[in-house]
């Protein structure tokens, strides 16, 4: 049996008919940029955050980039973010001019450092971007407070987490601005890309709308420096039609992840994150296979064939790999959610990290694996999950103490 890291097909069948109509309605109506159905959305989208703005955009990407323009961050501003994230969150600090400030993160949530933050602070520090990494929300009246405390603005960066929710309340709702994406396989996915940010102030909503249409408050005044950046109408009907279906999705994930926590936590040699708070989404589903404590160079054990002497300066990741490999032979498809850390992406060497300079994340990013899992995943493949990792973490350990 196949198991997929994703499978995107599968939730048409539930929408059946509805999803259809939806989209060929708005394919006769001629309305495909703005119009009703992406205003229905974005109405619907903002009630389900508990926020009465919500404007919707090309990307998370660009969700970013619009809401950081138009709470006013630019060149010499620094917002203090994780490097355990997607690149795009802190490509939108780079893109609206401003640096990104990278903090460790946690061992055990794998999310922002909270701990860590004030110590990163500067005069020139404008806001902190705290991402719900995994679906997982951060500790949002923590954030707040520490944001509070030295003026700072906040920015969440909830791509991965629609739906996901800290003490009741939720994310996206707590910042200054929520920054959301509907790629196909985040929470709430598109047939292709889609965002939108959300707030509560409806002067920023107002900005965001005019930056995302070419800083157009009227039709051809331009009173700033915009982008070409919406939610296309077939999205927005694609997306309306899921929305009353994510919740319901998200339990599927949390009774997977349950699952999962439950079958696979006595295992050798696998490191499961903390099952979180109750408002987890679950996007992904996390493993770490800790690395041979003897390190690549002198394990002779079939995970580290050959010890990789270039590899960025980062801790050794061939064990990680080889399960992944193995976990592939016996059918069940893996991601590495990610695999190099932002700082040390080549395109970010003038910001000058040195390897070891975010130890936890480094570390991570050489033993994370993201399981599969996602609503449809059958009762089926969720047991040929459990039997290939549990069939392999044997051999890990042993590998790990024979050397
Ligand atoms: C997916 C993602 C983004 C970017 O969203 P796109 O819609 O792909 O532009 C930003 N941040 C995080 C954490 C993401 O996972």
């Amino acid at each position: 049996m196949q198991v997929p890291p994703f499978s995107l097909g599968e939730q048409l069948g539930q929408l059946g008919d509805a999803l259809d109509s939806a989209v060929l309605a708005v394919l006769h109506s001629g309305q495909y940029i703005g119009g009703s159905v992406v205003q229905g959305f974005e109405q619907a989208f903002a009630g389900a955050c508990a926020v009465p703005h919500a404007i919707g955009c090309n990307s998370g990407t660009d969700a970013l980039i619009l809401a950081l323009r138009a709470l006013g961050i630019g060149p010499g501003d620094e917002v203090i973010t994780a490097s355990f994230s997607f690149f795009a969150t802190a490509e939108a600090i780079s893109a609206v001019g401003a640096t990104p400030v990278f903090v460790d993160v946690n061992a055990s949530s794998y999310l922002i450092d909270l701990d860590a933050i004030e110590a990163l602070i500067t005069p020139a520090t404008r806001a902190l971007l705290p991402v719900h990494l995994f679906g997982r929300p951060v500790d949002m009246e923590r954030i707040t407070a520490i944001a509070a405390a030295h003026g700072l603005l906040v920015i969440e960066d909830c791509a991965q987490a629609a739906g996901a929710h800290w003490a009741g309340r939720p994310v996206g709702s707590w910042g200054d601005a929520g920054c959301f994406s509907f790629f196909p396989t985040k929470n709430l996915g598109g047939a292709g890309d889609g965002g939108a940010v959300i707030c509560h102030d409806p002067a920023l909503a107002q900005r965001v709308r005019e930056l995302a249409v070419h800083g157009m408050p009227r039709r051809y005044l331009h009173t700033s420096l915009g982008y070409n950046s919406r939610l296309d109408a077939l999205q927005a009907a694609v997306l309306a039609t899921k929305l009353p279906h994510l919740n319901g999705w998200l339990d599927r994930r949390r009774a997977i992840a349950a699952r999962y926590q439950a079958a696979l936590a006595d295992l050798p040699g696998l490191h499961l994150a903390d099952g979180g708070p109750d408002g987890h989404s679950w996007n992904q589903f996390v493993v770490r296979i800790a690395a041979c404590p003897q390190g690549a160079a002198a394990c002779a054990g079939s995970c580290c064939p050959a010890a990789d002497s270039a590899n960025h300066g980062l801790p050794e990741s061939c064990c990680r790999d080889w399960f992944q490999q193995q976990l592939q032979a016996s059918g069940v498809l893996t991601i590495i959610y990610y695999p190099i850390p932002i700082h040390r992406q080549p395109a970010y060497a003038s910001l000058g990290y040195a390897p070891g300079s975010l130890p936890v994340t480094e570390r991570l990013c050489a033993e994370v694996l993201s399981l599969p899992i996602f609503p449809e995943l059958s009762q089926l493949q969720q047991d040929t999950v459990i039997a290939a990792v549990r069939q392999l973490a044997p051999r890990m350990a042993a590998a790990s103490i024979a050397a």
